[in-house]
């Protein structure tokens, strides 16, 4: 089954609007326990991932958590219980998303440059320069294993 793993902040959750609207930068802003629960998806995101399990695919969340926070790990484990609860069983928190995927995969991310991203396997869909969920459901549904 092919599967598609899923970052979380700039592809699901809205991090840079919560920094924009409390004017924190985001170094101060991982290191506050709970804080990460206030954030907003991105308008779309749930109904694009949701779209995207539909399609047959095997989904997955792939984060990287800041380094040596553990209350970060709970927190954004946490937001996925709240937010969306089909991928309970199915989040990835780690340094090295280029330890993921296999032929047919796909990586959905905000920064290729970070987590050793570009070390992924096959298809790497890089969500930047305008390139969001719009043109990745387009490229994951005329690919979806259900057709
Ligand atoms: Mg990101």
């Amino acid at each position: 089954m092919n599967r598609v793993f899923i970052d979380m902040d700039g592809v699901i959750v809205d991090f840079d609007k919560y920094k924009r609207e409390h004017a924190v930068e985001g170094e101060r802003l991982v290191k506050q326990q709970g804080i990460y629960l206030k954030m907003e998806p991105i308008p779309g995101a749930l109904e694009a991932v949701r779209s995207v399990i539909s399609m047959g695919y095997d989904v997955w969340i792939a984060t990287k958590p800041p380094t040596g926070m553990a209350g970060a790990y709970a927190d954004k484990a946490e937001w996925i219980f709240r937010t969306l609860p089909e991928l309970k069983r199915k989040i990835i928190i780690t340094h090295d998303k280029g330890l993921l995927g296999d032929s047919g995969d796909y990586l959905l991310d905000d920064r290729p440059h970070a987590a050793n991203c570009e070390q992924f396997k096959v298809w790497l869909m890089r969500f930047i320069d305008g390139f969001h969920w719009e043109q990745a459901l387009t490229i994951l549904r005329k690919n979806q294993p259900n057709n």
